[in-house]
């Protein structure tokens, strides 16, 4: 088997931008830092990682025959609203369960601006559940395929993420093929890959994809990722679990080395979703250096990772770095008093 031999269903524009941040890199003093653009991937409801995910889970769907997708997310879950983009582009019906995955977070705005907004206008039956954080399956998302059924629908389960599920690794497998190729046009080669994890599949995708390469004879390079969970072990789990996965269905002959797989703590404070002082700072800095917006709970935390890497020398000075930027802007709409 090799990732060509999965179907994929195109939702995004093509090949995600790659550009130079000449401004921030200056800033930083240190490395070479470049960006590939996940956040602006798609015209559905401004795409984002899950979209590349949905790409290799659709096909899968629609085999099945499945006319309404079911899944669920935090409050401002850009997943759940990439999920509802992907169904209204497809005539499919969407449930949402929105789960209050950052209690101490008490801003009114979060269950009415945003990725839940979007969701309700594109159609998406979107479920409030008080169930705090976590990125396992959960009774209320059993409870939504239920009651989809008892309706005489044909659902189609989404895990948290797009993570947890056989095909969730692929899309981001299909990442690191795509940098291979963009290199290769830029005649440029990135050493450091740096990816914010929570769900996992985005940074287990590239764990497999990036050692695929390197087996058919490509330069090694470390894929570091960024925890933004604070639930650490979980993630750790998760993201060794699904790259293990990924790499066997992508047809890869060996095992995941440990040194492979690597998820830094230290910049997600202690609770997800909450911004701290770091991740203030990073969005700033990246807004203000470079134009562009990264956000409070994936990215802002990811970015504040990358600032600390190069700061104390972990990424040398010498390095040429990828920073995945995922998306999930609309989530600080239900930020602004952080700001
Ligand atoms: N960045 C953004 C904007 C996200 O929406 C997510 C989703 O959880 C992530 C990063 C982390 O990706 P993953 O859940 O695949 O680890």
């Amino acid at each position: 088997m090799s990732l060509e031999d999965f179907p994929r269903h195109p939702l995004t524009f093509g090949p995600s931008p790659v550009h130079p941040l000449p401004r921030l890199s200056a800033h930083l003093g240190g490395a070479s830092i470049w960006m590939k653009r996940e956040d602006c991937n798609s015209g559905l409801a401004y795409g984002g990682n899950k979209t590349r995910k949905l790409e290799y889970l659709i096909p899968d769907v629609l085999a099945q025959g499945a006319d309404t997708l079911v899944s669920i997310g935090g409050h401002q879950s850009n997943h759940t609203r990439q999920v509802a983009a992907v169904a209204a582009h497809l005539g499919l019906g969407c449930v949402l369960v929105q789960e209050n995955w950052v209690p101490s977070w008490t801003d009114p705005l979060s269950t009415e601006v945003g990725n839940i907004l979007l969701s309700r206008v594109m159609g998406a039956e979107v479920r409030l559940d008080p169930a705090g954080f976590d990125i396992g399956f959960r009774d209320s998302w059993r409870q939504a395929l239920d009651d989809v059924e008892r309706r005489g629908g044909k659902p189609y389960g989404i895990p948290a993420g797009a993570s947890d599920h056989r095909l969730g690794g692929l899309g981001f497998a299909n990442w690191a093929y795509e940098v291979a190729r963009q290199e290769r046009e830029l005649d440029t080669f990135f050493d450091t890959i740096v990816v914010c994890t929570v769900t996992g599949s985005t940074h287990a995708g590239m764990i497999a994809g990036f050692a695929a390469l390197q087996d058919a004879g490509g330069r090694p390079r470390r894929v570091i990722g960024i925890d933004a969970s604070a639930t650490l072990e979980k993630t750790i789990d998760q993201v060794d679990r699904i790259a293990r996965r990924t790499a066997e269905l992508i047809g890869l002959k060996r095992d995941l080395r440990q040194d492979e797989i690597t998820v830094l703590p230290g910049w997600a404070g202690d609770e997800y979703g909450i911004p701290v002082p770091s991740t203030l700072d990073a969005i700033r800095l990246t807004g203000r250096t470079e134009g562009i917006i990264i956000d409070p709970v994936y990215e802002g935390k990811s970015m504040a990772g990358l600032i600390d890497l190069i700061h104390n020398g972990d990424i040398p000075k010498d390095s040429n770095v990828l920073y995945a930027h995922l998306g999930g802007q609309q989530a600080l709409n239900a930020y602004a008093k952080a700001f």
